[in-house]
């Protein structure tokens, strides 16, 4: 049986390894943060006028207008989860919204 001190202990490590899968995941995001925040207002609001057309048009059109990497982030927006414009918004966001402050 785990007496009080090893299950503290168990949960910090548990905690230490929480943090550096989110720092590692962080580091490897191929877009700032407030350009994500601002990708999942964009396709926010875009799916609120038009819906999902099981594309990634909004998400895209927004990359390049910000001159931003488009293939890689597409890229990296359907390893996410993000096939299309809902699913970057039901997945991607899911995921990412409370650490890049959208949610
Ligand atoms: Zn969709």
């Amino acid at each position: 049986m785990a007496n009080q001190e090893e299950k503290k202990r168990r949960k910090a490590i548990v905690e230490r390894i929480a943090r550096e899968e989110q720092t590692a995941a962080e580091a490897a995001l191929p877009i700032s943060k407030p350009d994500l925040k601002a990708l999942f207002d964009y396709v926010d609001q875009q799916l609120e006028q038009n819906g999902c057309d099981h594309t990634l048009k909004a998400a895209r059109f927004f990359l390049v207008q910000r001159k931003l990497p488009e293939e890689v982030i597409v890229e990296w927006l359907r390893e996410a989860g993000g096939g299309c414009d809902c699913e970057v918004i039901a997945n991607v966001e899911g995921t990412w919204g409370e650490i890049v402050g959208s949610v």
